[in-house]
């Protein structure tokens, strides 16, 4: 029943000089991180941060955004995760929806913010891009001596952040995750890995204003490890790291290991330095796996989770991986799979079903939003939307979402299924598979492939490729060849906006 400030607390007194976080040429210990982040949330206090009170910081990864992370968590407050990367419109939607009265961003965020006309109803504070300019944030942690009341924080009650969804099949809905939820997950990864305290090195790549990359910040900080803070990922910064600080943890999605096996630099590069590489947020194809294991040296182990419970399945450590499953659910978490209509029944191993959840790391709900919260969780249970399985020994599969699920004559298809078969074919990198309407059929399937860098392929020769590898209605019936594919802020291919474009496109 730890509250997120005691983790870090806990590290910086059992630690104090163990280096937290390494950004570019800049660190900080873990009594250095506790200093800064209890500094700054004095100079909230000072200017009236109460309890309860909604930040949003919009950064990107930085020391700045964990310092306020943490310093928002001191004070009790909830922080509200935006991307940097939202546009103004996307970001007007998330200020009124999350109504926060302090926000944190950089300078060059101004304009976007003066676009969105909440300007005036909010306390806001800028980080400069250079430290030495004596930003606002700087200043602040600068300025102010400790001087903080002591905070009572209800770890199972008090909503540490807000954390939209990933917007893959709608509208982003505010997930409100409290600080029970959050550590929790970091005790149950923690025990998954098998992690020594006080001697791993992350590689943290991943966005923190995603679940996914800050639930492995408090995973970081609960097992006192060293996180190397990557601003954006990109293939060179990753061997530059690896090579620097031999890191044992590398935090992936399946679009960055594609990225790192295109590279001609994977040969020269030893990641065999990695213990675990993992991987989650969207499926990940089989052939890249194994193609990046064989290269690489290193081990991925595939996950699975979701915003509304954090990562709730993984392949663990010690024992049993199954390639192409997503693990076995985490301490505490229970997990089954039902009958897609009634949502009730418990499907028999080997059959799929809709995913559900029950346990700690289940949100308390959606932030002003009832209706959906009562069909998202009922009788405790979370309703995933994936269609899953579960095998005889207890290990899940991802078939596919329930929302792609491609009807054809009256056959289910997974679009997933179809993808793992494109992948296979040598000249793929990335695949997009997705149901078109068909008057015969009801529906049909069509497949958007991008091929790698100076290869090619006719549709023609993609659809006997999988004639020889599924059954016939499965099999494609349009292919179409791009450069690239849309993409959520976190990498995952949008599907449903390739259904949109063939929509309009159809009239
Ligand atoms: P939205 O709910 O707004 O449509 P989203 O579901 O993509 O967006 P997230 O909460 O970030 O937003 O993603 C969770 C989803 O990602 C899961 O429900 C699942 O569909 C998918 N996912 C995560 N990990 C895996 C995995 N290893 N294999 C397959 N799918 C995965
Ligand atoms: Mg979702």
């Amino acid at each position: 029943n730890l509250s997120i400030y005691e983790i870090l607390e806990r590290s910086a007194l059992d630690y104090p000089t163990r280096i937290a976080f390494i950004f570019g040429d800049e660190e900080l210990t873990y009594a250095e991180l506790k200093l800064s982040c209890d500094r700054f949330a004095s100079a909230l206090y000072k200017r009236g941060f109460r309890k309860g009170d909604r930040m949003a910081v919009m950064l990107p990864n930085s020391l700045e955004y964990i310092i306020a992370y943490f310093a928002i968590q001191r004070l009790g407050g909830t922080m509200v995760q935006t991307s940097v990367m939202y546009q103004a419109s996307e970001l007007t939607h998330l200020l009124r929806d999350s109504e926060p009265k302090w926000l944190i961003c950089r300078q060059d965020q101004m304009t976007k913010l003066e676009q969105t006309g909440f300007i005036e109803q909010l306390m806001i504070i800028t980080v400069n891009k250079v430290k030495e300019c004596q930003s606002n944030f700087h200043r602040l942690i600068r300025e102010t001596n400790i001087d903080l009341p002591p905070i009572v924080i209800n770890p199972r009650v008090d909503v540490a952040i807000l954390q939209y969804t990933g917007g893959t099949t709608g509208k982003p809905k505010g997930a409100m995750l409290t600080h029970f939820n959050l550590v929790s997950n970091a005790f149950h990864n923690q025990a998954f890995y098998a992690v020594q305290n006080n001697s791993e090195v992350i590689v943290g790549n991943s966005p923190l204003f995603h679940a996914a990359g800050l639930l492995m910040l408090n995973f970081a900080t609960l097992v006192a490890a060293t996180y190397l803070v990557v601003e954006k990922f990109n293939v060179a910064t990753v061997f530059e790291l690896i090579k620097k600080h031999s890191p044992t943890l590398f935090i992936g999605v399946p679009t960055m290991y594609i990225n790192l096996l295109q590279s001609a630099d994977l040969k020269e590069n030893d990641l065999k330095c990695l213990k675990i590489c993992t991987s989650g947020t969207a499926p990940m194809p089989v052939q890249v796996l194994e193609q990046f294991e064989k290269k690489s040296g290193a081990m991925i182990l595939e996950n699975y989770g979701m915003t509304e419970a954090l990562v709730t399945h993984r392949n663990p450590f010690s024992h049993k991986r199954k390639i192409g499953s997503i693990g076995i659910p985490l301490p505490n978490m229970d997990c089954k799979i039902v009958d897609l209509e009634t949502g009730t029944e418990e499907m028999p191993p080997g059959t799929s079903g809709e995913l559900i959840m029950k346990g700690p790391q289940v949100m308390k709900g959606y932030w002003k939003n009832e209706e959906e919260t009562k069909r998202t969780i009922r009788d405790g249970w979370l309703y995933t939307g994936d269609i899953g399985m579960m095998d005889k020994d207890g290990y899940f599969f991802i078939v596919g979402r329930k929302k792609d699920l491609i009807i054809a004559s009256g056959y289910n298809i997974y679009p997933v299924e179809v993808e793992e078969v494109l992948y296979q074919h040598p000249v793929v990198m990335e695949a997009c598979v997705f149901g078109v309407p068909d008057s015969y059929r009801g529906e049909t399937v069509k497949a958007v492939i991008v091929p790698k860098h100076g290869t090619s392929v006719t549709s023609k020769e993609m659809i006997s490729w999988c004639k020889e590898r599924l059954a016939t209605y499965k099999v494609p019936r349009f292919v179409e060849f791009r450069e690239s594919l849309p993409k959520t802020k976190v990498g995952k291919i949008l599907r449903h906006q390739l259904v949109e474009e063939e929509r309009i496109k159809q009239g």
